[in-house]
């Protein structure tokens, strides 16, 4: 297994593993539990980590990089107030539509 994501907010590692499901790439997410366990652990090594098999290693670093690379920034939904990357048009917790679009 290769790590091709990390994030302290789980959530956004979460999105991060519906787009590769979505392309149809087999993802793990590890150390779901680990952020925020401990002061002691605020290191980028104990922070949820998206990690595919090797063999599916490069196709999902391409489509990573992808939705980095599209342009926005990170938004909180209006509504529930989740955390959403900017990647993403509707807010995963509640499905209300980024709020740009709903102008
Ligand atoms: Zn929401």
């Amino acid at each position: 297994m290769k790590q091709v994501y990390t994030h302290p907010i789980l959530a956004m590692v979460q999105q991060m593993a519906n787009v590769l499901e979505l392309r149809q790439v087999p993802s793990e997410v590890r150390n779901q539990y680990a952020a925020g366990a401990a002061g002691e652990l605020a290191f980028v090594d104990s922070w949820p980590q998206l990690v595919v098999d090797d063999i599916d290693f490069q196709r999902a670093l391409r489509f990573v990089d992808q939705e980095l690379k599209q342009t926005g920034e990170d938004w909180v939904c209006p509504e529930c107030k989740e955390y959403n990357g900017f990647a993403f048009g509707a807010c995963w917790q509640c499905g209300s539509t980024h709020p740009e679009d709903a102008i």
